[in-house]
């Protein structure tokens, strides 16, 4: 018989931390019911929700640490973009498959439970369709199937090379998708769609997709699926926006397009004041992504006027660089603290624990930006749960109130010993069981990729 409840000594429940929780899920992995107070032999100490990994382009696994040597010229987010093409130009859908199965382990194993894939490899390296036109982002729903991932694709619109339609480069030929051809993905995927899988769509960036595209892309698109947009990450994009249309791009896009709750602007990271208000105003969420962003050197989001704002904040690990939900938070919070040289910034009037702050405001915004019933333990929700370590000595005499502050911030041992997506238990003493199997694939497909890439 499968496992359809968990009682757990402490819980993180929406409203905050209650004892003695019994949280019980139906046979699809959706919770039924969550009582406190609860007599019995708890089987976990400390259970948190699962995090949302909002951004993610899984194939990036493969080139982590690969972009860490200075080159010639001045390194940045362009020179990286050169290595990124390399392997996107090469990958197959198999060796994909295997690098995305080894991120989904290593996420589930560092407190991932979803994970949204900005998904733009849709073509063969010599840029036909695939015979199954949607071949590559089955690929990676496969991984997450596989895997007990939860999943949200975001096939990608990507049919321009710059701001005001330039033609796409030959390395960006795999990319390439129409607003028809993006629409077919999501058709295609539709009859995956579940507890476990969702499927929206996402404008790659306004270098890559013209304003007509995204509102004939988001107004086609059926109701409540979740639109991404990366927006804002570069200094140098907000320029070549400023200069095409007189507008900075959250101005640009928000004066354009009517942007809601549906929406995850991923970055944003170059926001002036109007944009910082207007945005925290749309109810959209900014998909913040700090070890990718800091690898890149892209900037710091204004993340405390967002916040007094009202804006709703999700992390992703995007380039995964980092495949951690605490290391994203703790870079977001310690990033800030750098630039305003003060302590403890994210907390408002009702929460002063930094690390409750965080988690809860990222589940919030990731579960929005998912379109998934995720990111709480509450009844309709889907039974994604961590059981944290608590023999672990960095929890020795926590108090739960505690437990959030000491996850994030203290050291960098994994001390998420038990995960359960849907109700299934997927990591147990840190392990996945396929996970040596998963590893063995990923090496062999490494291998391939490093010897066809200088
Ligand atoms: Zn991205």
């Amino acid at each position: 018989m499968k496992q359809r409840s968990l009682l757990a000594r402490h819980a993180l429940l929406p409203d905050g931390w209650r004892e003695n929780v019994l949280i019980e899920w139906d046979g699809d992995g959706a919770i039924t019911a969550v009582k406190t107070g609860v007599d019995g032999v708890p089987a976990a100490h400390f259970v948190i929700p699962g995090m949302v990994n909002l951004h993610s382009h899984a194939f990036q696994r493969a080139m982590a640490g690969l972009a860490e040597t200075a080159g010639d010229t001045a390194d940045s987010f362009w020179t990286w973009r050169e290595l990124m093409y390399r392997f996107a130009g090469r990958i197959t859908p198999e060796q994909l498959e295997a690098v995305a199965a080894q991120l989904f382990v290593d996420c589930l194993r560092h407190g991932f439970t979803s994970v949204c894939e900005f998904h733009y490899l849709h073509r063969a390296p010599d840029g036909a369709m695939y015979a199954r036109p949607a071949e590559m982002a089955e690929r990676v729903a496969h991984a997450a199937s596989r895997t007990g991932m939860g999943l949200t694709m975001l096939p990608v619109l990507y049919s321009h090379g710059g701001f005001g339609g330039q033609a796409l480069s030959e390395r960006q030929q795999r990319f390439n998708s129409d607003v028809e051809q993006v629409l077919g993905f999501v058709d295609a995927l539709s009859s995956l769609r579940g507890g476990q899988f969702e499927v929206g769509a996402a404008p790659h960036s306004l270098r890559a997709a013209s304003m007509a595209q995204i509102g004939e892309l988001t107004n086609a698109l059926p109701a409540g699926r979740p639109i991404h947009i990366h927006i804002a990450e570069q200094q140098a994009e907000v320029d070549a926006c400023l200069a095409h249309s007189g507008q900075r791009p959250v101005a640009w896009l928000l004066d354009h397009i009517k942007v809601d709750q549906r929406w995850c602007l991923v970055h944003a990271t170059h926001l002036d004041e109007a944009e910082t208000g207007a945005l925290a105003a749309s109810g959209a969420v900014a998909g913040l992504c700090p070890s990718t962003e800091g690898n890149l050197g892209d900037g710091l989001f204004p993340l405390t006027d967002f916040l007094a704002a009202g804006g709703r904040i999700g992390i992703g690990t995007d380039s995964h660089v980092g495949h951690s939900a605490v290391e994203e938070l703790r870079w977001l919070e310690y990033g800030q603290r750098l630039r305003r040289q003060r302590r403890n910034i994210a907390v408002d009037g009702q929460q002063r624990r930094v690390g409750d702050y965080l988690w809860q405001a990222a589940l919030r915004g990731g579960a929005q930006a998912s379109g998934r019933h995720v990111g709480a333990l509450a009844v309709g929700r889907r039974a994604d749960l961590l059981v944290l370590d608590d023999a672990h000595p960095n929890l020795a005499g926590a108090a739960a109130a505690d437990v959030l502050n000491l996850l994030v911030f203290a050291g960098n041992d994994n001390l998420v010993r038990d995960v359960l997506v849907g109700g299934n238990t997927v990591i147990e003493d840190g392990r996945h069981p396929d996970q040596a199997a998963i590893a063995a694939r990923y090496s062999t497909v490494l291998a391939q990729l490093r010897e066809l890439t200088p």
